[in-house]
């Protein structure tokens, strides 16, 4: 395997970063390595703790198999994977704000990270501030002496703002705050935090990396300044995910491109068509021309998943309601990045500060793998219901 991976295409790298065949009598896949203990040859060996692997907590070679793909497409240091998207998120908040500090989170960020960060990070005396996500350089009136992390998730959930991460990054490091990305939507193969300063790098390998609605797994890849501490808390929380679980996201992982692209191409033909509808007052998706963070997605990104919202023409929970329940095809659930669609209401009233203004209620779909037309045909029953509801 080339060392240096940027020399290699994408679906190359896919295929074969992490394990060598060859350590393992050259079969293709790794072993799933279900380990607590692991022996060592002597006390001398115990007391130096000098051997590769030293305790289940700390790492497995089929952990190390997931770890070492995910820094060959993050361009990282290192990675842990931890037992959810959501772990992906707390561990290295946990690991890096302290009593005292001051942590700047997006206001449009997934849910439950505002969740953890109202709750436990307040109580451990962790002071949390929320920024609209079209602030951009504007931050610097934000930052405090104590300013510690600037956490950062583009596109928004939901809303789909994309946020000018590299402006950010500049002025919170000049701060001597470190950046958090959660770069879930993208995934590495259309974003690569660490290409544009941040300095740690979180992803729900639930949604696309693993892929089929089956799995919960969280990734945090960090750089060279960040990865020893991240480690460390890592290990200090006794975080680690289940053998099987890092076993099938290094599965979902090498088909991770193809699936990737049929998303893309899928989700963005629907959204167009989408557009001139009668009943959709817009169309949520940074790849869209419409969009107005659109310029700032091409700038950055190389690519465009398949989850995006749409607003309904006026109405209420009502038309919003009678658009889900007519659809056949689409499921109503949470999560997305696995090969079905799936459909659900937004809700926004836990912003502070991004609650924007919209025609009407909003709708977050992600488009799975299914056949474009048939697709369209189930929105199409979801758009006439929700007609028929005002
Ligand atoms: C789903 C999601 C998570 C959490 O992932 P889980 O594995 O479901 O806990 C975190 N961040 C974003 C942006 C997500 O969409």
């Amino acid at each position: 395997m080339a060392t240096d991976g940027s020399k290699i295409g994408i679906n190359t790298r896919l295929a074969h970063s992490g394990n060598d065949p060859r350590d393992y009598f050259g079969f293709v896949n790794p072993p799933v390595v279900h380990a607590s203990t692991v022996l060592y040859p002597d006390a001398a060996a115990m007391a130096s703790r000098s051997q590769k692997y030293t305790y289940g907590t700390r790492g497995t070679p089929t952990m190390d198999a997931l770890t070492l793909a995910v820094d060959a497409l993050e361009g990282s240091a290192g990675t842990i994977a931890v037992p959810s998207g959501l772990a992906a998120v707390t561990v290295p908040l946990l690991t890096f704000a302290s009593a005292g500090d001051h942590v700047l989170i997006v206001d449009s960020v997934y849910h439950p990270t505002r969740n953890f960060a109202d709750t436990m990070l307040k109580r451990l005396g962790v002071e949390v501030e929320y920024y609209d996500p079209r602030i951009g350089a504007g931050i610097a009136s934000l930052i405090k002496p104590n300013t510690k992390v600037v956490f950062t998730e583009s596109p928004a959930s939901n809303t789909y703002e994309v946020q000018d991460i590299p402006a950010i990054v500049k002025v919170a490091h000049a701060a001597n705050a470190i950046v958090m990305m959660d770069n879930t939507w993208a995934t590495p193969l259309y974003f690569r935090p660490l290409d544009y300063g941040v300095d740690i790098s979180i992803h729900a390998a639930t949604k696309y990396p693993a892929g089929h609605s089956d799995v919960l797994l969280g990734l945090v890849s960090a750089n060279e300044a960040c990865w020893k501490k991240l480690y460390e808390g890592f290990c200090t929380l006794g975080c680690c995910s289940g053998p099987d679980d890092v076993y099938q996201t290094l599965r979902g992982l090498r088909t991770m491109g193809v699936r990737l692209e049929h998303h893309q191409k899928s989700a963005l033909e629907i959204a167009r068509w989408l557009e001139a509808q009668p009943g959709v007052a817009q169309v949520l998706h940074p790849a869209l021309e419409s969009h107005p963070d659109h310029a700032l997605w091409k700038r950055d990104f190389c690519g465009s998943s398949g989850v995006f919202s749409i607003v309904l023409n006026g109405g209420g929970q009502k038309k919003q309601h009678a658009f889900l329940d007519a659809l056949t095809i689409f499921g109503l659930g949470y999560s997305w990045g696995g090969y079905e669609s799936l459909a659900v209401p937004v809700f926004l009233g836990d912003r502070t500060v991004a609650k924007g203004s919209y025609a009407g209620p909003l709708i977050r779909m992600q488009i799975g793998l299914e056949d474009v037309e048939d697709l369209k045909a189930d929105i199409e029953r979801g758009l006439k219901a929700a007609a028929a509801a005002e």
